[in-house]
């Protein structure tokens, strides 16, 4: 007899020690015992039971039966072989039609060739999948009572570790000096991929893998524990431990990420050029950009239906610039960027929308309040505090540039200085040049409108 050996692992027994290796040992002895041939082992790494995932190991199985090279199955149990009533039933056909024996170590021997023997294997599939549904929702039900006292579930992000106490994690020093500078660094308006290209030649490494990554540094961050917050279902409540950086930074930063233009970040610094997208036609509100292969030295607003109105990149560039760092020079400059002194009732109102969260947060922690009836407001707070706060952290820069604005600039990245740009000018149009003709290059037919004044 040609025996196939198939084992399965999934979520539930990760931790009890069911492995495959002690499936395939105990399935090795039964077959000895029969004086049966291993001819082949199929294992499926399956981490979830009722994911519906496709298993390759048991489509290679199936291959194997109807090829007619296996005359027997063995298997631990008769869930390792299907998940479901339906898998079952086509288990069921293919045995019978291929007439070969199926026995588990914990069932016996499948006898299918019997109506009563598959009434047997039905109701051994109906309990095993009752019970392995009944570990999702026992599962799922602690993890969300578990967040909702504050704990964290799942990955422990860089920057933290576990402690004695389950569910609250502890800052691990040596990342966390890392994860607070990259923070620091988005809230400044650096690129991901530049933050994670300096990581590299510091010689900093991630948990795994060997390099920094745009993506790596956007998980690097992305998790709320890193600012003492947990995620129920959608809603940030406050989490029983302390994070790496503070809520307000956590959430600036993300606001941070989110609120810049669609593959800006992306794009090589050097290609991205200090004004384009943000010069509109003064006539026809066309937006002119840069950079273009055909129009490399210039701002031009090109394209099907557009009016081709354009100023050579140097001229506007040094223009803007310019008068960027004399407002920037200016006493009340830095009321612009912090809005604590420029706009108070936004302060006001954050802190008002925080005071309302954290007390819905304590009703649904005291048990006073459910978790369905809390979603719907807490849902609502969070919206309205994304976007305040939206509103408000683009406008942290570093302080120096009110000191010494041209050093300052000089060091900035081009995102850096478009940001700083979008807070001091509402609007920068450009002129058309005008019947008696003129110079291409000629600033003075830019039209900036300030903000805020
Ligand atoms: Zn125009």
């Amino acid at each position: 007899m040609r025996v196939a050996l198939y084992c399965r692992i999934s979520r539930d027994e990760l931790g009890d020690g069911l492995g495959v290796e002690r499936q395939e040992q105990d399935c090795r002895a039964l077959a000895d015992r029969r004086a049966w041939t291993v001819s082949h082992v199929f294992t499926d790494n399956d981490v979830s039971a009722f994911s519906g995932r496709v298993r390759p190991a048991y489509q290679r199985l199936v291959s194997a039966i109807e090829a007619d090279q296996v005359d027997a199955v063995l298997a631990w149990a008769p869930e390792r072989l299907h998940r479901s009533p339906r898998e079952l039933e086509d288990f069921i056909e293919l045995i019978e039609r291929a007439g070969i024996v199926v026995e588990t170590i914990k069932a016996g021997v499948w006898d299918v060739s019997s109506s009563h023997g598959r009434l047997v294997a039905r109701m051994l599939g109906a309990v095993s999948r009752a019970e392995s549904e009944r570990t999702g929702e026992r599962v799922s039900r602690a993890h969300q009572q578990a967040k909702a006292r504050g704990l964290w579930r799942g990955p422990i992000p860089y920057g933290m570790q576990a402690s004695a106490m389950p569910g609250s994690p502890a800052i691990n020093e040596c990342e966390a000096e890392v994860v607070r500078a990259v923070f620091l660094r988005i809230l400044r308006g650096d690129a991901l991929t530049r933050i994670a290209s300096d990581l590299n030649e510091a010689g900093q490494r991630p948990r795994r893998g060997l390099r920094w990554t745009h993506t790596g540094a956007l998980r690097l961050i992305s998790s709320p524990a890193l600012g003492g917050l947990i995620d129920v279902e959608g809603e940030l409540i406050p989490a029983s431990f302390a994070g790496v950086v503070d809520a307000e930074t956590w959430l600036a930063a993300r606001a941070a990420l989110r609120r810049r233009p669609r593959g800006e970040s992306r794009r090589p610094r050097e290609k991205l050029t200090l004004l384009g997208g943000l010069i509109t036609c003064a006539e026809h509100g066309h937006t002119c950009v840069g950079g273009g292969a055909a129009h490399a030295a210039t701002y031009v607003a090109a394209g099907p239906g557009l009016c081709n109105v354009s100023i050579t990149r140097r001229a506007a560039d040094d223009f803007i610039t310019k008068l960027a760092l004399r407002r920037l020079g200016q006493p009340d400059a830095q009321a612009l960027f912090y809005s604590a002194d420029g706009a108070p009732h936004i302060e006001r109102q954050i802190s008002e929308l925080r005071r309302r969260r954290d007390d819905l947060a304590a009703l649904v922690a005291d048990g006073l309040l459910t978790g369905a009836a809390a979603r719907p407001r807490l849902q609502d707070l969070a919206d309205r505090l994304i976007k305040l706060e939206a509103e408000r952290a683009p406008r942290r820069v570093d302080s120096a540039v009110f000191t010494a604005p041209s050093e300052t600039w000089a060091t900035w990245t081009q995102p850096q200085r478009r940001e700083v740009l979008r807070t001091l000018f509402a609007k920068l149009t450009l002129r058309h040049v005008g019947p008696r003709g003129g110079p291409r290059a000629d600033p003075t037919r830019l039209h900036v409108e300030w903000a805020n004044s």
